[in-house]
């Protein structure tokens, strides 16, 4: 069966030679650096669950390739309960691990290039299609994670890529050789990354042919020579290194994002699955994008255990039955499946692509990830609310446990006489750590930016929508009808 235990995924990541920069310095070992681990635990996280009976259904899959069962985060989408299952995995690891699990960029990436390779080759007779599937199988044979790299730095927004002063502001090929390509260039903000296996890297927007250099997909290990990762500060990210660990909130999970630098990188040809096939790029742009504006079932989740973090310090100061934060719960929670219907009904309405592949209704996957920018602003705001201010004046556990101090603090921040105050200052530093923390990077500013920010699925919006036919049945309503009217 292909698929790795936990540990025998942790082990693998042990291997790899990864050139990693945190703090200045470089990672000698990824693994058990106490910043990044978290955040290994959480990708862990999808390898523990397709494991356990409980959650096998929605976590594994059967390879359309072998016919072997697979983790979904390897498998491509063959029908709408694919789809569906795909958003509740999403839900299920958001509550698991109540930050970002980093795994669902590759699985959106693989499928993607299912769609967009198929269709190259449609239109142009090569032979992507082929290699991507060998590609495939070698993923799911393995159990590996990708990393789906898009976002090029991108430089001065007003200009395209050929048209920046620094060439390498959005990755583009270099050299071709007999044997592959040579690119360089970096991807910014990419999730996990120092936790896959793999990166799959894809173009970040529409192309023109001036532009073809730039137009390109792959492929490659993690490891592979000339790619670096400078991992990304996130508030309160050096708590996890410290000795006290009630201060971190999230006392398990975490998530990283980091740049990764491609200085002249080669990709055999094996590997590539776009070679300047310009008109393409906007497709397979457009594809991940929605299927990972759909993968933000994630942030439910994360809501999940946002709401049950509030309910819990709400019992603990004694406030859970007033009038007032009893609606502000069922505020959250109101938001929050909102939010689920979006997810569950862009699955619902997802369809079947020439590839195979069953894809995403887009317009719907966009107009969740809209709502992914909003609702937990709002649903992290009633949290504060119902918390109190001690959510940032709180002292640290180092004073909890003083000899001098400990007792002042065990005194003084007591609430309901039956809760040990040790407890209320765990449940106070979870939501400090969602709404303000390592983890809001995840629960907000990610919602906000991550799958591309909230223009990106506003264009998205006012392209899919059928306006022509809204007007038609309100004209037809009102009886108007449009003979020798002047055309809107
Ligand atoms: Fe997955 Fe959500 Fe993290 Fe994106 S933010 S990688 S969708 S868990
Ligand atoms: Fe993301």
């Amino acid at each position: 069966m292909p698929m790795k235990t936990p540990q025998e995924y942790i082990e693998s990541l042990r291997k790899l030679k990864l050139v990693v920069y945190l703090f200045g310095k470089r990672v000698e070992n990824v693994v058990d650096d106490p910043i990044i681990r978290p955040s290994l635990n959480a990708v862990a996280m999808t390898y523990a669950l397709a494991t356990n009976p409980k959650h096998e259904e929605i976590m594994t899959a059967t390879s359309h390739i072998t016919g072997k069962k697979i983790n979904r985060f390897t498998h491509i989408h063959r029908s709408v309960d694919d789809l569906v299952k795909k958003s509740k995995m999403g839900r299920v690891l958001g509550s698991m691990t109540g930050c970002c699990f980093q795994r669902c960029v590759g699985m959106d990436a693989l499928n993607a290039l299912s769609m967009t390779t198929y269709d190259i080759d449609a239109k142009h007779k090569t032979e992507y299609n082929k290699r991507f599937l060998k590609y495939l199988e070698y993923v799911q044979e393995n159990d590996l994670v990708c990393d789906g790299a898009m976002t090029d730095p991108k430089g001065d927004r007003s200009l395209p890529p050929h048209k920046q002063a620094d060439p390498d502001l959005f990755l583009h090929v270099v050299e071709e050789r007999k044997d592959g390509i040579v690119v360089r260039g970096a991807k910014a903000h990419q999730t996990g990354a120092v936790n896959s296996h793999e990166v799959i890297v894809m173009p970040t927007i529409s192309m023109r042919e001036e532009d073809k250099d730039y137009a390109v997909s792959f492929a490659v290990p993690s490891d592979t020579n000339g790619i670096m990762y400078i991992i990304g500060r996130q508030s309160c990210d050096t708590r996890k290194a410290e000795e006290c660990k009630i201060d971190q909130g999230n006392i398990l999970f975490g998530g990283h994002e980091a740049l990764m630098v491609f200085d002249n990188v080669f990709v055999p040809w094996e590997r590539v699955f776009m070679y300047k096939e310009y008109e393409f790029a906007g497709q397979l742009v457009e594809q991940f994008a929605s299927y990972h504006r759909q993968s933000y079932a994630c942030k439910v989740g994360v809501g999940d255990v946002l709401i049950g973090a509030t309910q819990t310090i709400a019992e603990y100061n004694g406030t859970e039955k007033a009038s007032h934060v009893k609606d502000k719960i069922i505020e959250m929670n109101h938001l929050n499946e909102t939010l689920y219907c979006g997810c569950i009904a862009c699955a619902a309405e997802g369809h079947r692509e020439p590839s195979g592949t069953y894809y995403v209704d887009p317009l719907l996957a966009n107009v969740h990830k809209q709502n992914v920018t909003r609702f937990p602003y709002e649903i992290a705001r009633i949290a504060q609310d119902i918390a109190g201010g001690l959510l940032v004046t709180l002292p640290s556990e180092a004073d909890l446990r003083s000899a001098d101090v400990g007792k002042w603090m065990e005194k003084y921040y007591a609430a309901r006489s039956d809760i040990p105050m040790e407890n209320r200052m765990r449940i106070l530093r979870l939501i400090e750590n969602l709404t303000l923390g390592t983890a809001a990077v995840g629960y907000l500013t990610e919602s906000m930016h991550g799958a591309g920010s909230p223009q990106a699925q506003r264009i998205m919006i006012s392209r899919l929508v059928d306006m022509k036919e809204k007007q038609k049945n309100a004209k037809r309503l009102c009886g108007i009808t449009d003979a020798g009217a002047r055309e809107g």
